[in-house]
């Protein structure tokens, strides 16, 4: 008997949207299985997208505050927080619809309802519709990841918060404590310390942003300190207790205890992957630690059965990999001559306040690896565009190989390097060495500039410090 639909997908989030809309280009019938009212996941309900608008208000209320420096006098300057939230909402609403515009255009079927994989090409969806059972050629399970919790603790909603919780908050806390300082923590600490929120950052490890390059998070933690943050590193949380004014933190570094109390907590110690309870033991999937084990092409252990997104094992969990494990995966199911994933390529970017963007390797992680390896620096405040925006702090750092200068990772904080690190993914996509990039002309006075005299630092050579 024919199969219901070429394709079904488990999830419409950023590794499930993205798939659904190129199998329909390449002509397959194809169904999204989404559990929750609105389609895009993660990223644009609770995820990306909101903590991006609201990151936005907070760097213009902080501008129009800070307005004398550029000559402008506007008077008290107050913050509106239903007009904000009423505009992330807004943000985050249109493009759920701009989804669902796209899937009728795509002739995406949408099933609402909780899928599960009952075998070989069969998904029982229990949905408001009553249950259906789908049959399909391949399957994409792509249900992301929700926050991790510390043990024994649920969010409340009111004193203990996750991202989905301090999202939908109406009110700013007067004191936050967030327990983790990876991208999560610090953009909600930059969000809250901006709109006025006494804030303190705990982090087991010992610098903020443990994964990223050494250099780039003694220098966020020296920025997020000047800015007022409470940051303790090495900072273990023994215990964390409602009481009846807020929560009590007990937390040890080394020998050293001490009790934070604030008016509400926000737990950012990760994510935990939804892979529970959706049918993966009626197939050959193999997991790790909850995570789906899969190829360079996404595939899993079952032929016809893929994986992508938060989901995957060893992966970065963030959207534009998602989106592009989506488009890997149907290209590899429908026989196109699409490149395996290549996770050294993938950008890295935390819109705190200075943004942080990197992508390949660090320089620590270069030198393990056994490459000779040069480096070329380039400080933000010898940038005129910098100065022109009156945001020079931050630096940029270029790992290359000594021999024929292959780019091997770039590591960026300062003002707008989220934007600026697309060049550089692209330069390593198409193996570009710092000469080629030193002989790239780059207009001037751009913040782009950085990466012509970073280039040039690499071999010496730098002209503008
Ligand atoms: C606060 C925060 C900020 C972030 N900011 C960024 C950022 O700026 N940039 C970035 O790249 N990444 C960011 N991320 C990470 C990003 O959101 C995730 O990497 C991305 O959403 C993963 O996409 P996904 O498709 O794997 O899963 P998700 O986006 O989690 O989507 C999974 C979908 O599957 C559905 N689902 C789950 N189980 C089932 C089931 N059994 N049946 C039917 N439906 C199901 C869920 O309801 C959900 O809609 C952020 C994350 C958080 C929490």
């Amino acid at each position: 008997m024919a199969e219901d639909f070429d394709l079904v997908i488990l999830g419409s989030g950023p590794g499930g949207y993205v798939a659904a809309i190129r199998a329909s280009q390449w002509g397959l019938k194809t169904a999204v299985v989404e559990k929750d009212d609105r389609l895009g996941g993660t990223c644009l309900n609770v995820g990306c997208i909101p903590t991006k608008a609201l990151l936005y208000n907070a760097e213009v209320f902080e501008l129009i505050s800070n307005s004398k420096d550029f000559g402008i006098e506007c008077g008290a300057v107050k913050l509106n927080w239903d007009a904000v939230r009423a505009r992330q909402q807004a943000v985050v609403l249109k493009h759920n619809k701009g989804l669902e515009y796209l899937f009728r255009k795509h002739k995406i079927e949408t099933i609402r309802g909780f899928g599960r994989l009952e075998g070989k090409g069969r998904i029982a969806v229990q949905g408001p519709a009553g249950s259906r059972t789908v049959s399909a050629k391949n399957i994409i399970v792509a249900t992301g990841s929700e926050a991790r919790m510390l043990p024994g603790l649920e969010p409340d909603g009111e004193k203990i918060l996750t991202n989905r919780e301090i999202l939908a908050s109406g009110n700013i806390p007067s004191k936050l404590v967030i327990i983790g300082a990876g991208a999560v923590g610090v953009e909600f600490a930059s969000i809250y310390r901006r709109f006025g929120s006494e804030v303190i950052l705990i982090e087991m490890l010992p610098r903020v942003l443990p994964l990223a390059d050494e250099e780039i998070s003694k220098e966020l933690e020296k920025s997020l300190k000047r800015q007022g943050i409470k940051v303790l590193t090495g900072a273990r949380v023994d215990k964390l207790e409602r009481t009846p004014d807020g929560v009590q933190v007990a937390v040890s570094q080394g020998t050293d205890q001490q009790t934070v109390v604030a008016s509400q907590a926000l737990v950012a110690v990760g994510r935990r992957p939804n892979t529970a309870g959706i049918g993966l033991e009626n197939t050959r999937a193999e997991l790790e630690r909850g995570y789906v084990k899969t190829n360079q092409f996404m595939e899993t252990a079952e032929p016809g059965l893929y994986a992508v997104g938060d989901i995957v094992a060893g992966t970065p969990q963030l959207a534009h990999a998602a989106f592009m494990e989506g488009i890997v995966a149907v290209g590899r199911m429908g026989g196109k001559p699409v490149p395996a994933m290549n996770y050294r390529q993938v950008p890295d970017c935390v819109y705190c306040e200075p943004q942080v963007a990197s992508v390949g390797l660090s320089e620590a992680r270069a030198k393990e690896m056994g490459y000779a390896v040069k480096v070329g620096r380039f400080s933000f405040k010898a940038n005129s565009k910098a100065s022109v925006l009156g945001a020079d702090e931050g630096f940029v750092k270029l790992v290359c190989e000594e021999q024929y200068g292959e780019i091997l990772g770039a590591h960026l904080i300062g003002p707008q390097v989220t934007e600026l690190i697309a060049e550089i993914v692209l330069a390593m996509r198409l193996e570009v060495t710092a000469e080629d990039i030193l002989y790239t002309v780059h207009a001037h006075p751009t913040l782009a500039e950085v990466f012509f005299d970073a280039a040039n630092a690499v071999y010496s050579l730098t002209i503008n410090a």
